[in-house]
């Protein structure tokens, strides 16, 4: 008895030295890989690189309203042509509802999660009739409704939740003041992002996420997730978004441009906008050599 529990202690021991380090790069099909999710791609491979630790490929897709299977197979495509290889099966959120069903049970019955019959309008009349906070939901079904019920919510509390990011240093929130209780299956039907994401990521073993800043305050919404269901959190890392001339957010639905064929040339100024010098690499594999020995030095 004793000798297994030790057996046991030194086996999970052994793996969590061996796969300490777990990162992911989790782009959502809504359209081909541009500038900005190539710097979230490189940003968290050499990451987990620099930490000799596995790196997954996540297909976000849960969105089946806004994502494609052309662009999934464009990205993975792209992916495998940069070298980016993923450290395990690629998953897609698609493949995984029954999990996310699971989970959601689990907090309804915990007691974190509540029906909601508001409709977008509804919420915004009540915002504005009581001169509340434009984008919070102001808690309407908080204590229970008798209208049918079109979205579930998350119930926030009013507290802070604070993390270190790794660029960005201390970032905290009081979700309960800010969002409020927030949607994590939506009158669609689906599950939402906040959801579907802490869950895969669970599920995956990441323990360390780099990612857009565009994500950074939605970060404190998946930690009280996190922390309703007991799992640990992994540490974060949020990356200056890539902005077009206007200054907007590059983004696939705003018609950002694909990579140009010279992909080493996209990965030198992807490189450069995460604020190194180039390379001046001739093949890929001598690029990412380069760039993990200077960021280890930089974030290790
Ligand atoms: N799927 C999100 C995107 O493509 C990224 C989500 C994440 O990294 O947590 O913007």
């Amino acid at each position: 008895m004793h000798l297994t529990g030790t057996i046991v202690g030194l086996t999970l021991f052994i793996i969590s030295i061996v796969t300490h380090y777990i990162g992911r790069f989790a782009p959502s099909p809504t359209g081909v890989l541009h500038a900005g999710s190539l710097a979230a791609a490189l940003a968290s491979f050499v990451d987990a690189r620099a930490h000799d630790g596995r790196w997954l490929i996540r297909i976000e897709d849960v969105d089946t309203t806004r994502c494609k299977a052309e662009y999934a197979r464009s990205i993975l495509e792209t992916l495998d042509r940069l070298h980016m290889t993923s450290d395990g099966p690629v998953i897609a959120q698609t493949d995984r509802l029954d999990r996310y069903r699971e989970v959601f049970v689990a907090l309804l019955k915990k007691g974190f999660v509540y029906g909601c019959s508001c409709s977008r309008l509804s919420i915004q009349k009540t915002i504005q009739e009581h001169h509340l906070a434009p984008h919070r939901y102001p808690g309407t079904c908080r204590e229970g409704t008798t209208e049918p019920i079109r979205a579930w919510r998350f119930k926030t509390q009013d507290r802070s939740i604070a993390f270190d990011d790794r660029w960005y240093g201390h970032y905290e929130q009081n979700v309960y003041q800010e969002v409020g209780d927030f949607v994590i299956k939506r009158a669609d039907g689906l599950f939402a992002y906040q959801l579907a994401v802490i869950v895969d990521d669970h599920d995956s073993g990441i323990n360390h996420i780099v990612r857009g800043a565009d994500l950074i305050d939605n970060t404190p919404r998946q930690i009280a997730i996190h922390e309703a269901l007991g799992w640990q959190c992994p540490s974060y890392m949020h990356i200056p978004l890539v902005l077009n001339d206007r200054g907007d957010k590059l983004s696939k639905q705003a018609g950002a441009r694909a990579l140009s064929d010279d992909l080493l040339a996209e990965l030198e100024s992807a490189w450069q906008h995460l604020g190194f010098a180039p390379l001046g690499a001739d093949t890929m594999d001598a690029f990412y050599t380069r760039a993990v020995a200077l960021w280890k030095e930089r974030f290790q």
